[in-house]
């Protein structure tokens, strides 16, 4: 089966078609823009399945693929893998029997088809990858962080600082600095 970018799924024919009939597609290597700065590090692969809705379409997708991002405690560059599922009834626009124009505005919150019954997969799938998007992703489970004093990352490769040499004029010094302080209040 070929690819199917960009995602774009004419439906006239389904809308033809009597509620509970189904249309099926394989999603291979599909990359789509993302809002935000996000970015595809792998490309989508998934499956979509349409079923004919009394009102227009049910949308019932599972997809993987990932995104760039950066560990929350070491900073570094990760790849974060992400599993998405949408499950979303899409309306028409148009009426398909009548050519009437259905009013958007009476239902705001739903996705639309477009004008000519097309399903635009490629923002739904846009709009659920980003809403997937881990708050707090790690490099690994366990992330040992970066080191408060050279702020290079923790773990086998970090080299243990030793302790500090304070020098004994600059402890004396402290201790003053203490004891004006004390003093001003
Ligand atoms: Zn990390
Ligand atoms: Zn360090």
């Amino acid at each position: 089966m070929t690819a199917l970018v960009p995602l774009t799924y004419p439906l006239a024919s389904l809308l033809a078609e009597p509620a509970g009939t189904e249309r099926r597609y394989e999603i291979h290597g599909a990359t789509i823009p993302l809002p935000d700065d996000l970015r595809l590090t792998e490309p989508i692969d998934g499956r979509l399945k349409i079923t004919r809705t009394n009102r227009g379409v049910f949308v019932d997708a599972q997809l993987s693929t990932a995104i760039a991002g950066s560990c929350s405690r070491c900073l570094r560059d990760i790849e974060i893998p992400i599993q998405v599922k949408i499950a979303e009834e899409v309306l028409p626009v148009v009426d398909i029997a009548t050519g009437r124009v259905l009013d958007p505005e009476s239902e705001p919150e739903v996705a639309r088809l477009t004008d000519h019954h097309e399903l635009d997969f490629a923002t739904l799938a846009a709009e659920a990858i980003s809403l997937n998007e881990p708050i707090a992703p790690l490099c690994e489970e366990d992330c040992p962080g970066l080191c408060i004093e050279c702020g290079e990352r923790l773990g086998p490769d970090h080299v243990e600082h030793d302790e500090p040499e304070i020098d004994p004029r600059l402890a004396a010094l402290q201790a003053f600095r203490v004891d004006g302080e004390g003093e001003s209040e």
